[in-house]
């Protein structure tokens, strides 16, 4: 066995359990923040480590990353320690003003933003809040507009089955390429699918489309370019 130590690359770090949205699918049952989150010298002091270790990356959600109050402070020092960021919000509180502030980071690398529909019914619903839709579209135009690498995050379930193709042609319409298809652990609440069949082969050249699994969960997304385009059953990995 080899006693070399790994290399830290990535690290994904919630800011906040703090979330103004509710989905039905939150794997973080998110709400309200922590009794015990750290604190900004804390998070300063963590950043520093990860700089020492050598970390590549650090991606910042939540809960909503953007209701922690000093999230802009950390995302300037994790730029300034010479790590990529990358960012995940549910895109409702992402205007101008955060757009202006968000192209002074240096080292911003992409902004997701999550989109569960291609419609307010099917979006709103599972995100639990009423015109999320059209906050996230907003948010995503904006940060397009401003030239950043923005894409959607889709949490895949049998409630957005059958938008997945409209919300990718939504965005590719709007020039909007990146779209990522995440598969929650099922619940009551969320039932999910998947073995999600000739996404990536019907998927237009230019977009790039990655499809993950959210960690812990015991379950993988098959995809395959079989000619049916359709979503069946979970597949346990
Ligand atoms: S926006 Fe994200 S953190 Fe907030 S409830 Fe939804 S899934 Fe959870």
């Amino acid at each position: 066995m080899s006693n070399q130590i790994p290399q830290l690359q990535f690290v994904n770090m919630e800011l906040t359990l703090k979330c103004n949205f509710r989905c039905l699918h939150c794997g973080s049952t998110a709400g309200k923040p922590r009794s015990n989150e750290l604190k900004f010298d804390e998070w300063i002091s963590v950043m520093k480590q990860l700089a020492e270790l050598g970390c590549r990356e650090v991606c910042i959600l939540g809960g909503e990353p953007f209701l922690m109050p000093e999230w802009f402070a950390i995302a300037r020092i994790i730029c300034d320690l010479g790590m990529n960021l990358v960012i995940i919000t549910n895109g409702w509180f992402i205007e101008q003003q955060i757009v202006d502030q968000l192209k002074t980071l240096k080292r911003l690398d992409r902004i997701g933003v999550s989109l569960d529909g291609a419609t307010p019914e099917v979006h709103d619903k599972i995100r639990g809040r009423r015109s999320s839709f059209q906050k996230a579209l907003n948010a995503l135009w904006l940060l397009r507009d401003a030239g950043f690498e923005a894409g959607a995050i889709t949490s895949v379930s049998k409630l957005n089955l059958s938008e997945l193709f409209k919300i990718r042609d939504l965005l590719v319409g709007q020039n909007i390429t990146l779209i990522s298809l995440v598969c929650p652990a099922p619940s009551e609440k969320y039932p999910s699918p998947c073995v999600i069949s000739n996404w990536s082969a019907s998927c237009p050249a230019n977009v790039t489309s990655p499809v993950a699994v959210c960690p812990p969960m015991f379950f993988s997304v098959n995809v395959n370019s079989s000619e049916q385009s359709s979503i069946s059953s979970w597949s346990k990995s």
